[in-house]
């Protein structure tokens, strides 16, 4: 993967075609070279084979010669008074040998003095006769000579020789007549294995062709003449030439015999195309192997670098795709950090707003359970501040609130937090001091520089006090909640005091707030008692307005108080750890509703629940609904998780045990609230989130805050490209239904659609054929 990177895919495809073409080189190199040397092999072979039978023919016609010039010697006994003798011997010596067809004598005279056969001379023969007797001595007593034909009918391969007969004094005493039967003579050879096309041929000097076998027998042409003139060229008795010697038109390769002292060429001839059939079929054989493996050589190289090269563009697309999502996911952090801005500041003082302070105060809380410091919670509201609202107008009010503010600011620590809550109501957080009694310093300085006299605002000089309520930490309370609750009572003490002062939180001054300590008092039971109930509310699919899933939301229905929300339980559960046995009672419900449903033959959707953080450090909770389910015979596809962004931060190694634990079951991950808290994306990443639902408080002002559109806009981009669903939440308009469906959201769950509604409602709710209000 990593050679894959970058361009290297390029280096490696190249190397691999560079490499399979040198292979075919060698391949098609050896080949040629193997059946050029096959093809000399068979041409020299067939060569030295023609040369032999050659050899062997010329010297059995050398023999049968040899007979002739034996008669000769014979019949110089006619010259020497041994006539009779003579002739009985001549006689004998032609019946015992087939090859001579006719034997006679001639006389100096040119007189026919013996003949096996009688026939009238013509007069070509009694001069070649003449010449013979003429010339004997010069050539050589047994210079055997051709003679001409003796008759017309005469067959080409009855060939007359003539030679010189001497007497005893070495004398030419006259001439001998031999018809030799050459056709017979070659029909001894005709089985001599010649080839298809294989010819052997006896040829007279001229190149006149005497006798020709072939492997379909003896043929004779008559007059026909081969052109010899490239045997004599080779100036040797044997040899072969290649050429068109048969005049066939096609190449034959020819081998010659000529002894020195025979009239005749014996020559063997054979066309090359025969010759080469065995090298051609063993050539058609290899090529077409070759070419068999050269494409394959061709197909495996294209396999291997298309292959790479496909490799090579993942790796590339993978990068950039990575890139991408980095980009996109940068670029969300930056809109939800100045969104986080817009949405945690107070537009006209820059203070934090109720929101911000919450967060933070939370934060320091966290911080002073380590320190052991003390804070102080100083709600402070502006005497008559509505009166002044009213008489001065509104612009007087704000600067008084801007002036307000900068004082405060002057007057306290930057680690101090400062917050406008809504209208003239502030907040203060006073930091990390060391005694409670500061407290008192740091209420009797703001009291002082607040009630001082605002001068020229817009032109009015005014004079406001304001009632401040303090509360201790760690004294008055230990959560946001409590202590608020404290600062708020002993604000509302200041003011029934006849307000411009401070007071401080005293328990015994606190009315009981009996419906809160009672809610608190009756959770434990209310779980063993059975008096929880769920709700279920759709998610809706906005491709074809169908239920896909619920979302159970837990309800306590209370004896006393009737149907209590879980914003008044879940935090009390969540402090003191009873969230982990109500959740587990959420959980298991959802599986028995869900069974219910099925046996009842409704469609089944998936049920998501929520999950809060302390459920999420629990290692067990995967064991358990894994249980559940098989209990009751239910697949873990229709149940899914609900988790927050804030349940993540703490000990995150163990919530992401759980979470892979419950992805392994098969059960869904829905990430809830996403964009309200502040928490990095990073981990989305490294998680098994398979859903995003998308914060209330972004949907609210869709449709006029372009801050809140652009970041719906990109959570849906960056959800989808992280493979994603995306579900929004908080859907109460028709407005916000379109602009959430053009801009890509796959389901969304709002009051538009339905309230939480009861199980049976819910059931009535899957029986519509669509949700879309007509
Ligand atoms: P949540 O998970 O964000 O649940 C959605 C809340 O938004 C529900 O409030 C629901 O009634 C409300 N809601 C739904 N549609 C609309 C709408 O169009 N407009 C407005 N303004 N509100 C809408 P609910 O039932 O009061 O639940 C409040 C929160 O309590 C839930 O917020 C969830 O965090 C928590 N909660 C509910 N049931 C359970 C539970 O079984 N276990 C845990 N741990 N927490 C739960
Ligand atoms: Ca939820
Ligand atoms: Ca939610």
């Amino acid at each position: 993967m990593l050679i894959l990177r970058g361009q290297y895919w390029r280096v490696l495809v190249a190397c691999s075609v560079g490499l399979s073409i040198a292979l075919l080189a060698l391949v098609w190199g050896f080949t040629w070279q193997r059946l050029a040397s096959e093809q000399a092999i068979k041409r020299h072979s067939a060569s030295i084979q023609q040369q032999n039978v050659c050899a062997i023919i010329a010297e059995n016609l050398e023999q049968v010669l040899g007979r002739g010039r034996l008669m000769s010697i014979v019949a110089e006994g006619w010259f020497n008074g041994l006539e009779s003798e003579a002739r009985n011997q001549l006689v004998a010596m032609q019946a015992s040998d087939r090859l001579f067809l006719y034997v006679a004598l001639y006389d100096k005279a040119m007189q026919r003095v013996y003949s096996s056969a009688p026939f009238a001379d013509r007069p070509s023969l009694q001069e070649a006769v003449a010449e013979v007797v003429a010339d004997g001595r010069s050539r050589g007593i047994h210079q055997v000579r051709l003679a001409p034909r003796l008759t017309e009918a005469e067959q080409a391969w009855q060939v007359p020789l003539l030679m010189p007969v001497s007497g005893a004094d070495g004398q030419v005493r006259g001439a001998i007549l031999l018809v030799l039967d050459l056709g017979y003579f070659l029909q001894l050879y005709q089985h001599v294995d010649l080839g298809h096309t294989g010819a052997l041929q006896v040829l007279r000097a001229d190149g006149e062709v005497v006798a020709e076998a072939r492997q379909a027998g003896l043929l004779v042409q008559d007059g026909v003449f081969r052109d010899v003139s490239s045997f004599d060229r080779t100036g040797q008795v044997q040899g072969s030439v290649n050429g068109d010697f048969m005049a066939t038109g096609r190449d034959t390769l020819s081998s010659f015999y000529h002894a020195p002292d025979a009239p005749f060429y014996v020559v063997t001839s054979r066309e090359t195309q025969d010759i080469l059939a065995d090298y051609h079929a063993t050539r058609r054989r290899f090529l077409i192997t070759m070419t068999v493996l050269s494409a394959f050589i061709v197909l495996a190289t294209w396999w291997v670098a298309y292959g790479i090269r496909r490799q090579g563009r993942y790796a590339l697309a993978l990068v950039s795709s990575n890139q991408q999502n980095q980009a996109l996911i940068t670029q969300l952090e930056e809109e939800k950090r100045r969104a986080f801005v817009l949405a945690s500041h107070d537009h006209l003082t820059g203070l934090a707003n109720r929101r911000m302070f919450n967060e933070l105060l939370n934060t320091h809380l966290q911080q002073a359970r380590r320190n052991r410091k003390h804070y102080a919670l100083m709600y402070l509201d502006l005497d008559r501040f509505k009166a002044i609202n009213d008489t001065l107008g509104h612009h007087v009010g704000d600067l008084l609130l801007q002036a307000v503010s900068q004082r405060l600011r002057a007057a306290l620590r930057e680690s101090d937090v400062i917050a406008r809550l809504g209208g003239d109501e502030f907040a203060v957080l006073v930091t990390a001091l060391d005694h409670a009694e500061d407290a008192i310093k740091v209420a009797e300085k703001l009291l002082e520089v607040l009630s001082a006299p605002y001068l020229n605002l817009d032109g009015h000089d005014l004079q406001v006090t304001p009632s401040m309520g303090v509360a201790l930490y760690p004294r008055d309370g230990q959560d946001v909640e409590a202590l608020c609750r404290a600062a708020d009572l002993a604000m509302y003490q200041s003011k029934r005091a006849g307000r411009g002062r401070y007071t401080f939180f005293d328990a015994a001054l606190t009315p009981v707030d009996t419906r809160h300590s009672n809610l608190e008092r009756r959770l434990p039971k209310a779980i063993e008692r059975g008096e929880l109930v769920l709700h279920f509310q759709p998610k809706v699919r906005l491709s074809d307005f169908q239920i896909v899933g619920f979302e159970a939301l837990v309800r306590w229905q209370h004896p006393e108080f009737g149907l209590i929300y879980p914003g008044d339980f879940i935090p009390y559960a969540e402090r003191t750890g009873l969230i982990v046995e109500l959740g587990d009672w959420v959980a298991e419900a959802c599986c028995q509703q869900l069974a219910q449903w099925r046996d009842a033959g409704v469609r089944l959707v998936p049920v998501a629940f929520n999950v809060s953080a302390m459920q999420l450090h629990d290692e067990a909770l995967a064991a358990r609904i894994g249980q559940w389910l098989t209990a009751y015979d239910l697949p873990a596809s229709l149940l899914q998780v609900e988790i927050t962004e804030t349940s993540l931060v703490e000990s995150m190694d163990v919530a992401s045990r759980v979470l892979n634990e419950l992805e392994a079951l098969g059960v869904q991950i829905a990430l809830d609230d996403f964009g309200s808290g502040f928490s990095s994306l990073g981990y989305i990443r490294t998680l098994p989130i398979h859903c995003l639902k998308i914060d209330r408080g972004f949907i609210n002002d869709i449709r006029n805050s372009h801050d809140d559109a652009i970041i719906v806009n990109s959570i849906i981009t960056l959800a989808h490209n992280l493979k994603m669903k995306v579900v929004a939440e908080g859907v109460e308009m028709q407005d916000q239904l379109v602009y959430l469906k053009t801009a890509g959201c796959d389901e969304v769950q709002g009051y538009f659609f339905s309230r939480p509604v009861e199980a049976a409602a819910a059931e009535a709710l899957l029986l519509r054929p669509s949700m879309m209000p007509s």
